[in-house]
């Protein structure tokens, strides 16, 4: 029998934040995790401090992650990398780099 460790470890699964506006994540297998911090930077997903680091399968690279910086996108879980992601795919395309050959 082993000690568990600090970190909680949940598979790939819905998660959801609980409290208002936003106080803690209650992850697949049930763990409630303290936010910090909410950053509702994006109107289709959210980014969250937490209290504690917390283990989990990330939704969308399906890497596994360990972070105290989670991003929730339809109740699934995203690791900071893949929420950054995000914004380069889902934004309006970036301006054209100017064209050398017609600057002035
Ligand atoms: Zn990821």
């Amino acid at each position: 029998m082993s000690i568990a460790p600090q970190i909680s470890s949940v598979g790939t699964g819905p998660t959801h934040v609980v409290g208002e506006p936003a106080h803690a994540i209650v992850l697949p297998d049930d763990t409630t995790v303290e936010i910090l911090s909410s950053y509702p930077v994006r109107p289709d997903a959210d980014l969250h401090s937490l209290a504690c680091a917390v283990e989990f399968a990330c939704a969308r690279c399906r890497e596994h992650c360990e972070a105290t910086l989670v991003g929730v996108r339809d109740g699934w879980l995203l690791c900071p990398s893949c929420y950054a992601a995000l914004d380069v795919s889902d934004a309006a395309p970036a301006p054209r780099v100017p064209d050398a050959r017609s600057a002035a």
